[in-house]
């Protein structure tokens, strides 16, 4: 049986690199997009060698209409397909008062924007098939406004939501869906933002982040946090998450609101 062809956003470098490294590995044909072309071309050639896959590039710039249409068309279009990696993504630098709204408006369309359209673009064939996996690219930042990276963080937190919330509407239509949360990793993405880590903890090797998202994607996890030593901290939170949800009354307000 021919293995599904990935296709993987933000591939030019970095986690999305690694992960169409990977695939290539597992014998899956690749369509990589991402801006820069003459890195998509040397990726894909080297792939193409030594793994015998077939490989596509498409150079697009995910924040502008014209580009993320062109992907979306192909995502609608191209039946073979059958897994999409959501992972282009940038970061920003400095806090909430010194951040620009051209900055805001580019992390907000590239972080939530491109992802959603993508994953909403490639849904309905993996519904009619049955079958297609989605893997969004969140962070832990997302889960700690503590990091102090406000606008980042509520995109990934915004990826998470959604990653759980296309779960719950697609895992019985046979279409599996993982939100990936790294913490830290080695790549482009701090100095692209202008962000020194020379001084920083040390970070994870992005080889070792993308193997164990993997181990991840294989067992179906729906939410994979490589750098989380004690996986019971997140079912404890997931699990705080529901009691919660079952604590809303809809008709009545809590007891400590009815007085002063
Ligand atoms: P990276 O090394 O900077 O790579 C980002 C990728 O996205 C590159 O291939 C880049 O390629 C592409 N990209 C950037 N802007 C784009 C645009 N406008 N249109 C299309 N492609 C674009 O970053 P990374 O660390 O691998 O990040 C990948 C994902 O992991 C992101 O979603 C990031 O938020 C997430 N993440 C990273 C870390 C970390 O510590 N590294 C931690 C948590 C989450 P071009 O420049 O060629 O377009």
């Amino acid at each position: 049986m021919t293995k599904s062809s990935v296709l993987i956003t933000g591939a030019s470098t970095g986690i999305g690199a690694v992960y169409a490294e990977r695939f290539a590995r597992r014998g899956h044909n690749l369509v990589l997009v991402a801006r820069d072309k003459a890195k998509l071309d040397t990726l894909a050639g080297r792939l193409r060698q030594e793994h015998g896959v077939a490989v596509d590039i498409l150079p697009a710039d995910l924040t502008q209409p014209d580009a993320l249409a062109a992907i979306e068309t192909r995502l609608r279009d191209d039946a073979q397909i059958g897994i999409l990696i959501n992972n282009a993504g940038i970061a920003q630098s400095g806090g909430f008062a010194e951040q620009t709204s051209e900055s805001i408006e580019r992390l907000i369309a590239l972080n939530i924007t491109a992802l959603t359209r993508l994953a909403n673009a490639a849904t309905p064939r993996f519904v009619q098939a049955g079958e297609g996996a989605i893997v969004n690219i969140s962070s832990v930042v997302g889960l700690a406004p503590e990091f102090m990276m406000s606008v980042y963080g509520a995109t990934k937190a915004y990826v998470l939501f959604l990653s759980q919330g296309l779960d719950l509407e697609l895992s019985s239509r046979g279409v599996y869906v993982q939100a990936v949360l790294p913490a830290g990793t080695y790549t482009e993405i701090w100095e692209r933002a202008g962000i020194d880590v020379t001084t920083s903890p040390k970070m994870m090797q992005v080889d070792d982040l993308v193997d164990a998202a993997l181990v991840g994607f294989d067992r179906r996890e729906k939410v994979t946090i490589p750098p989380l030593q004690n996986a019971a901290h997140w079912d404890t939170l997931d699990g705080a998450r529901q009691a919660l949800i079952s604590d809303i009354k809809q008709d009545e307000p809590a007891a400590r609101y009815k007085s002063l």
